[in-house]
C-alpha cells in the first residue's frame, strides 16, 4: 500500500491506547469537577452546535481552554474518526489533530486512501483541552457526549473509527482494555464502529502500528461492505 514510510513519524512516551502519560498528571483534581453534569441533549444544525460547544461550561475543562474544538472536515463525510481531546496545539489553533499525532493520523488516513477533509471528519471525545493533556475524566466525557452524539446525527457517517480508549469509553460505554475491543466491528446506532490505537500511543509504541494497520484495513473492508449493501446509518 506504500504507507510504510509515512508511518515512520517519531515521538516519545507510553500509555495504552491513549495519548500521553502526561495526561495522568492532572492539573485539576477530579473532586473539583464537583457536581457531575447530567448528560443532556444537543440539538440544532451545525452552526447551533458550534455555538453551543463554544459557550459550553458544563465541566471544568471550559476554565482553561483557549477555545473549544468542535471538529474538522467534510460534513458529508462517510468516515468519522474520533480521538480523545484537544492538546495544546489544537487548543491554540481550534482544529483537532494538528500536532505530531495529527501528522500520524494523516499518514494513517493516506494509508487507506483517505484525506483529511475529503469524505473524512475528525472529532474528539471532549471538545476542550484537558489541563496538562491529562486523560479526560468520566464526568467530562459525559458532559461532552451530547455534542458528539449530535455531531454523529448530523454527519450520518458510514463508519466510525475510535482512536484510543477514551473514544471507545465514551461512544461504546466500554471501560475495557483497548486490545479487547480491536479486531471486530461494534455498533453505534446502526453505524459500524472500529476501535484502534490512538496515534499518540502509536508514536510511542512503534510495533503496535502493525495492529493499527490491521484495524484500518478492517475498517476499510467494513466501510466497503456497508457501501455495497447501500446501508444508510441512523
Ligand atoms: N489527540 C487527540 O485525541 N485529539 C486531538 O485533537 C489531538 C491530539
Amino acid at each position: 500500500m506504500g504507507i510504510a514510510p509515512l508511518w515512520r513519524l517519531r515521538s516519545t512516551g507510553a500509555a495504552e491506547g491513549g495519548p500521553s502519560p502526561s495526561r495522568l498528571d492532572s492539573g485539576l483534581a477530579s473532586g473539583t469537577v464537583g457536581q457531575a453534569p447530567v448528560p443532556g441533549t444537543a440539538a440544532g444544525d451545525w452552526d447551533e452546535l458550534d455555538r453551543q460547544v463554544a459557550a459550553c461550561q458544563a465541566c471544568v475543562l471550559c476554565r482553561q481552554r483557549k477555545q473549544a474544538v468542535l471538529g474538522v472536515g467534510d460534513r458529508e463525510a462517510d468516515w468519522l474518526f474520533i480521538g480523545e481531546g484537544p492538546g495544546a496545539e489544537e487548543d491554540a489553533q481550534g482544529e483537532p489533530f494538528v500536532g505530531q499525532a495529527g501528522k500520524l493520523l494523516d499518514a494513517m488516513l493516506a494509508g487507506i486512501d483517505l484525506r483529511r477533509g475529503e469524505g473524512v471528519y475528525i472529532a474528539n471525545a471532549v471538545k476542550c483541552r484537558p489541563p496538562g493533556n491529562r486523560t479526560p475524566e468520566a464526568e467530562e466525557m459525559n458532559a461532552c457526549r451530547p455534542f458528539l452524539e449530535r455531531q454523529i446525527e448530523l454527519l450520518r457517517p458510514r463508519i466510525i473509527v475510535l482512536l484510543g480508549r477514551s473514544a471507545a469509553c465514551t461512544l461504546l460505554g466500554a471501560d475495557r482494555a483497548l486490545a479487547s475491543l480491536r479486531g471486530r466491528s461494534h455498533d453505534y446506532r446502526g453505524i459500524p464502529v472500529i476501535v484502534t490505537y490512538h496515534p499518540a500511543y502509536l508514536l510511542r509504541n512503534l510495533p503496535e502500528k502493525a495492529k493499527a494497520w490491521e484495524d484500518l484495513l478492517l475498517a476499510r473492508r467494513v466501510a466497503r461492505e456497508a457501501a455495497a449493501e447501500g446501508q444508510l446509518p441512523l
